[in-house]
């Protein structure tokens, strides 16, 4: 009985590792890919804010050459 608990939660502790490890490179990789493709840039036409994830600017609608 012993034995078995201490094997069980070994593998608990093991499986929770492994968890923590996958879900933190998941998080990662979605910070770094949302970094990249929603890159905060200036639109050239009327200067706001706006995102690369959008051909065209999100305020005055003209098309991004930048
Ligand atoms: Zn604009």
């Amino acid at each position: 009985m012993g034995i078995m608990t201490g094997a069980t939660a070994l593998r608990d502790g093991l499986e929770a590792l492994f968890v923590v490890a996958v879900g933190g490179m998941v998080v990662s990789a979605i910070t770094r890919i949302r970094r990249g493709q929603i890159r905060a840039v200036r639109c050239e036409h009327c200067g706001r804010a706006t995102s690369n994830a959008y051909p065209n600017c999100r305020a005055c609608h003209l098309p991004r050459s930048g």
